[in-house]
Protein backbone atom coordinates (compact mmCIF):
# COMPACT_ATOMS: atom_id res chain seq x y z
CA UNK A 1 0.00 0.00 0.00
CA UNK A 2 1.29 3.49 -0.25
CA UNK A 3 -1.54 5.76 1.02
CA UNK A 4 0.09 8.72 -0.38
CA UNK A 5 -0.38 8.00 -4.40
CA UNK A 6 -3.72 6.18 -4.30
CA UNK A 7 -6.68 4.77 -2.67
CA UNK A 8 -6.78 1.10 -0.86
CA UNK A 9 -9.81 -0.48 -1.93
CA UNK A 10 -11.46 -3.84 -0.65
CA UNK A 11 -13.69 -4.76 -2.16
CA UNK A 12 -16.08 -7.76 -1.81
CA UNK A 13 -17.52 -10.48 -5.00
CA UNK A 14 -20.54 -12.07 -3.76
CA UNK A 15 -20.61 -14.11 -7.19
CA UNK A 16 -23.73 -16.08 -7.38
CA UNK A 17 -24.49 -15.75 -3.62
CA UNK A 18 -27.04 -13.97 -0.64
CA UNK A 19 -30.67 -13.34 -2.01
CA UNK A 20 -31.96 -9.81 -1.03
CA UNK A 21 -32.87 -10.92 2.21
CA UNK A 22 -29.95 -12.32 3.28
CA UNK A 23 -28.47 -9.14 1.71
CA UNK A 24 -30.22 -7.08 4.60
CA UNK A 25 -29.05 -9.48 7.03
CA UNK A 26 -25.56 -9.11 6.47
CA UNK A 27 -25.85 -4.76 5.45
CA UNK A 28 -27.79 -5.15 9.37
CA UNK A 29 -24.76 -7.10 11.17
CA UNK A 30 -22.17 -5.14 9.27
CA UNK A 31 -23.37 -1.56 9.49
CA UNK A 32 -23.22 -1.02 12.93
CA UNK A 33 -18.86 -2.33 13.40
CA UNK A 34 -17.89 -0.47 10.01
CA UNK A 35 -16.96 2.54 11.95
CA UNK A 36 -15.32 5.13 10.17
CA UNK A 37 -13.03 3.01 7.45
CA UNK A 38 -10.38 5.90 7.40
CA UNK A 39 -7.95 4.76 4.43
CA UNK A 40 -10.12 2.81 1.98
CA UNK A 41 -12.68 2.33 0.26
CA UNK A 42 -15.09 -0.30 0.52
CA UNK A 43 -16.88 -1.77 -2.11
CA UNK A 44 -19.32 -4.49 -2.01
CA UNK A 45 -19.95 -6.58 -5.45
CA UNK A 46 -23.66 -8.59 -5.88
CA UNK A 47 -25.76 -10.25 -8.65
CA UNK A 48 -27.19 -7.49 -10.74
CA UNK A 49 -30.60 -8.22 -9.46
CA UNK A 50 -29.67 -7.08 -5.84
CA UNK A 51 -27.77 -4.24 -6.92
CA UNK A 52 -31.08 -1.50 -6.31
CA UNK A 53 -31.81 -3.21 -2.60
CA UNK A 54 -27.91 -3.02 -1.95
CA UNK A 55 -27.39 0.60 -2.81
CA UNK A 56 -30.51 1.03 -0.80
CA UNK A 57 -29.43 -1.08 2.35
CA UNK A 58 -25.72 0.79 2.15
CA UNK A 59 -27.11 4.17 1.36
CA UNK A 60 -25.72 5.55 4.82
CA UNK A 61 -22.70 4.45 4.83
CA UNK A 62 -19.48 4.80 2.91
CA UNK A 63 -20.02 1.44 1.01
CA UNK A 64 -20.12 1.75 -2.68
CA UNK A 65 -21.89 -1.27 -4.73
CA UNK A 66 -20.76 -2.84 -7.71
CA UNK A 67 -22.29 -5.39 -10.44
CA UNK A 68 -20.19 -8.39 -11.56
CA UNK A 69 -20.31 -8.31 -15.21
CA UNK A 70 -21.25 -6.03 -17.39
CA UNK A 71 -22.25 -5.97 -21.48
CA UNK A 72 -20.51 -3.84 -23.75
CA UNK A 73 -23.00 -2.86 -25.84
CA UNK A 74 -25.25 -0.06 -25.01
CA UNK A 75 -28.38 -2.45 -25.98
CA UNK A 76 -29.63 -5.20 -27.68
CA UNK A 77 -30.41 -9.07 -28.70
CA UNK A 78 -28.60 -10.04 -25.74
CA UNK A 79 -31.11 -12.12 -23.64
CA UNK A 80 -29.60 -12.00 -20.14
CA UNK A 81 -27.37 -9.42 -20.23
CA UNK A 82 -26.94 -6.13 -18.35
CA UNK A 83 -25.37 -2.92 -19.89
CA UNK A 84 -23.18 -0.03 -17.83
CA UNK A 85 -25.73 2.60 -18.23
CA UNK A 86 -28.20 -0.62 -16.53
CA UNK A 87 -25.88 -0.39 -13.45
CA UNK A 88 -25.13 3.29 -13.06
CA UNK A 89 -28.46 3.49 -13.25
CA UNK A 90 -29.83 1.44 -9.98
CA UNK A 91 -26.45 3.10 -8.44
CA UNK A 92 -23.53 0.82 -9.26
CA UNK A 93 -20.06 2.67 -8.86
CA UNK A 94 -17.97 -0.22 -9.60
CA UNK A 95 -18.12 -3.22 -11.82
CA UNK A 96 -15.80 -6.78 -11.98
CA UNK A 97 -14.79 -7.08 -15.78
CA UNK A 98 -13.10 -10.23 -16.40
CA UNK A 99 -13.29 -12.71 -13.51
CA UNK A 100 -11.49 -15.68 -14.39
CA UNK A 101 -14.88 -17.15 -13.87
CA UNK A 102 -16.30 -15.22 -16.60
CA UNK A 103 -13.48 -15.91 -19.03
CA UNK A 104 -13.87 -19.59 -18.06
CA UNK A 105 -17.33 -20.39 -18.43
CA UNK A 106 -18.75 -17.32 -20.44
CA UNK A 107 -16.47 -17.17 -22.56
CA UNK A 108 -14.87 -13.57 -21.98
CA UNK A 109 -11.61 -12.81 -23.91
CA UNK A 110 -9.40 -10.06 -23.28
CA UNK A 111 -10.67 -8.74 -26.69
CA UNK A 112 -14.33 -8.46 -24.89
CA UNK A 113 -13.00 -7.33 -21.49
CA UNK A 114 -11.39 -4.36 -23.66
CA UNK A 115 -14.64 -3.81 -25.02
CA UNK A 116 -16.01 -3.74 -21.63
CA UNK A 117 -13.55 -1.68 -19.28
CA UNK A 118 -13.81 1.04 -22.17
CA UNK A 119 -17.90 1.52 -21.94
CA UNK A 120 -17.43 0.80 -18.14
CA UNK A 121 -15.28 4.11 -17.83
CA UNK A 122 -17.53 5.78 -20.87
CA UNK A 123 -20.46 5.37 -18.18
CA UNK A 124 -18.52 7.00 -15.45
CA UNK A 125 -17.89 3.55 -13.44
CA UNK A 126 -14.85 2.29 -12.26
CA UNK A 127 -14.12 -0.88 -13.77
CA UNK A 128 -12.38 -3.76 -11.64
CA UNK A 129 -10.07 -5.72 -13.97
CA UNK A 130 -9.04 -9.21 -13.16
CA UNK A 131 -5.92 -10.76 -14.33
CA UNK A 132 -4.39 -13.84 -13.22
CA UNK A 133 -2.63 -16.87 -14.57
CA UNK A 134 -3.66 -20.91 -14.19
CA UNK A 135 -1.61 -23.46 -11.89
CA UNK A 136 -0.22 -24.49 -15.18
CA UNK A 137 0.65 -21.41 -17.04
CA UNK A 138 2.66 -20.04 -13.43
CA UNK A 139 4.39 -24.04 -13.29
CA UNK A 140 5.76 -23.16 -16.82
CA UNK A 141 7.09 -19.96 -16.06
CA UNK A 142 4.90 -17.61 -18.42
CA UNK A 143 3.15 -15.63 -15.72
CA UNK A 144 4.43 -12.00 -16.63
CA UNK A 145 4.24 -12.77 -20.07
CA UNK A 146 0.94 -13.39 -19.48
CA UNK A 147 -0.01 -10.95 -17.28
CA UNK A 148 1.58 -8.15 -19.57
CA UNK A 149 -0.59 -9.43 -22.60
CA UNK A 150 -3.98 -9.52 -20.36
CA UNK A 151 -3.13 -5.95 -19.30
CA UNK A 152 -2.06 -4.65 -22.46
CA UNK A 153 -5.21 -6.21 -24.53
CA UNK A 154 -7.62 -4.91 -21.63
CA UNK A 155 -6.09 -1.20 -21.28
CA UNK A 156 -6.12 -1.01 -24.90
CA UNK A 157 -6.79 2.73 -26.48
CA UNK A 158 -7.20 4.07 -23.36
CA UNK A 159 -5.99 7.70 -21.93
CA UNK A 160 -3.84 8.21 -18.95
CA UNK A 161 -6.96 9.53 -17.09
CA UNK A 162 -8.97 6.54 -18.37
CA UNK A 163 -6.01 3.85 -17.07
CA UNK A 164 -6.24 6.52 -13.42
CA UNK A 165 -9.49 5.22 -12.74
CA UNK A 166 -9.42 1.50 -13.35
CA UNK A 167 -8.61 -0.87 -10.80
CA UNK A 168 -6.43 -4.20 -11.57
CA UNK A 169 -6.92 -7.11 -9.58
CA UNK A 170 -4.42 -9.74 -9.58
CA UNK A 171 -5.73 -12.50 -9.36
CA UNK A 172 -4.12 -16.44 -9.66
CA UNK A 173 -6.43 -18.78 -10.69
CA UNK A 174 -5.17 -21.15 -8.95
CA UNK A 175 -5.47 -19.35 -5.43
CA UNK A 176 -9.36 -18.24 -5.94
CA UNK A 177 -11.73 -20.33 -4.05
CA UNK A 178 -9.18 -22.90 -2.82
CA UNK A 179 -7.88 -21.59 0.01
CA UNK A 180 -4.13 -21.66 -1.41
CA UNK A 181 -2.83 -17.87 -0.91
CA UNK A 182 -0.22 -16.93 -3.19
CA UNK A 183 2.39 -15.79 -0.44
CA UNK A 184 2.76 -11.89 0.33
CA UNK A 185 6.41 -12.43 -1.78
CA UNK A 186 4.38 -14.08 -4.84
CA UNK A 187 1.77 -11.61 -4.67
CA UNK A 188 3.47 -8.34 -4.63
CA UNK A 189 6.20 -9.40 -7.13
CA UNK A 190 3.25 -9.55 -9.95
CA UNK A 191 1.36 -6.71 -8.95
CA UNK A 192 4.97 -5.28 -8.87
CA UNK A 193 5.09 -6.20 -12.74
CA UNK A 194 1.55 -4.57 -13.30
CA UNK A 195 2.78 -1.08 -12.13
CA UNK A 196 5.48 -1.66 -14.20
CA UNK A 197 3.56 -2.52 -17.24
CA UNK A 198 1.62 0.71 -16.70
CA UNK A 199 4.27 2.81 -16.15
CA UNK A 200 6.11 1.70 -18.93
CA UNK A 201 3.01 2.46 -21.26
CA UNK A 202 1.57 5.27 -19.43
CA UNK A 203 4.22 6.98 -17.28
CA UNK A 204 5.40 6.90 -13.58
CA UNK A 205 2.68 9.61 -12.39
CA UNK A 206 0.11 7.03 -13.98
CA UNK A 207 1.43 3.97 -12.29
CA UNK A 208 1.58 5.53 -9.21
CA UNK A 209 -2.23 6.75 -9.09
CA UNK A 210 -3.08 3.33 -10.16
CA UNK A 211 -4.70 0.79 -7.50
CA UNK A 212 -3.71 -2.44 -7.54
CA UNK A 213 -5.59 -5.11 -5.39
CA UNK A 214 -4.82 -8.78 -4.72
CA UNK A 215 -7.55 -11.67 -5.29
CA UNK A 216 -7.40 -15.35 -3.92
CA UNK A 217 -8.05 -16.43 -0.41
CA UNK A 218 -7.53 -13.61 1.02
CA UNK A 219 -8.95 -13.74 4.47
CA UNK A 220 -8.94 -12.40 8.00
CA UNK A 221 -5.37 -14.46 8.90
CA UNK A 222 -3.19 -13.30 5.77
CA UNK A 223 -4.99 -9.63 4.46
CA UNK A 224 -2.22 -7.74 7.03
CA UNK A 225 0.68 -9.72 5.38
CA UNK A 226 -0.55 -9.35 1.58
CA UNK A 227 -1.43 -5.38 2.51
CA UNK A 228 2.00 -4.94 3.72
CA UNK A 229 3.45 -5.14 0.08
CA UNK A 230 4.35 -1.84 -1.31
CA UNK A 231 2.16 -2.40 -4.50
CA UNK A 232 -0.82 -4.27 -3.21
CA UNK A 233 -3.21 -1.58 -2.51
CA UNK A 234 -6.44 -3.64 -1.65
CA UNK A 235 -8.19 -6.80 -2.42
CA UNK A 236 -10.43 -8.54 -4.30
CA UNK A 237 -12.38 -10.95 -2.21
CA UNK A 238 -14.66 -13.71 -2.62
CA UNK A 239 -15.24 -16.38 0.48
CA UNK A 240 -14.64 -13.97 3.49
CA UNK A 241 -16.55 -11.32 1.50
CA UNK A 242 -19.70 -13.39 2.81
CA UNK A 243 -19.66 -13.22 6.46
CA UNK A 244 -19.58 -9.55 8.02
CA UNK A 245 -16.80 -10.41 10.44
CA UNK A 246 -14.38 -11.54 8.29
CA UNK A 247 -15.04 -9.33 5.45
CA UNK A 248 -14.76 -6.28 8.21
CA UNK A 249 -11.56 -8.05 9.68
CA UNK A 250 -9.98 -7.51 6.38
CA UNK A 251 -10.91 -3.51 6.19
CA UNK A 252 -10.10 -3.53 9.41
CA UNK A 253 -6.24 -4.83 8.36
CA UNK A 254 -6.07 -2.00 5.65
CA UNK A 255 -7.19 0.25 7.62
CA UNK A 256 -4.31 -0.52 10.42
CA UNK A 257 -1.49 -0.39 7.70
CA UNK A 258 -2.35 3.39 7.46
C1 LIG B 1 -12.74 -13.96 -6.26
O1 LIG B 1 -13.71 -14.59 -6.59
O2 LIG B 1 -12.44 -12.92 -6.85
C2 LIG B 1 -11.94 -14.46 -5.14
C3 LIG B 1 -10.77 -13.92 -4.90
O3 LIG B 1 -12.48 -15.49 -4.42
P1 LIG B 1 -11.88 -16.11 -3.05
O4 LIG B 1 -11.54 -14.95 -2.16
O5 LIG B 1 -12.99 -16.94 -2.51
O6 LIG B 1 -10.68 -16.89 -3.42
Amino acid sequence: MNLKYRKTIIAGNWKMNKTLTETKAYAEAIKPMLGKHKWCEVVLCVPSVNIPGAVRLFRDTRVAIGGETCHYEASGAYTGEVTVEMLKDVGAKYVIIGHSERRQYYNETDFTVNKKVRAALDAGLRPILCVGESLEQRELGVTEELITYQVKVALAGLTESQVRRVVIAYEPIWAIGTGKTATAEQAGAVCSHIRAIIRKGYGARVARAVTIQYGGSMNAKNAAELLSQPDIDGGLIGGASLKPEDFLAIINAANQQG
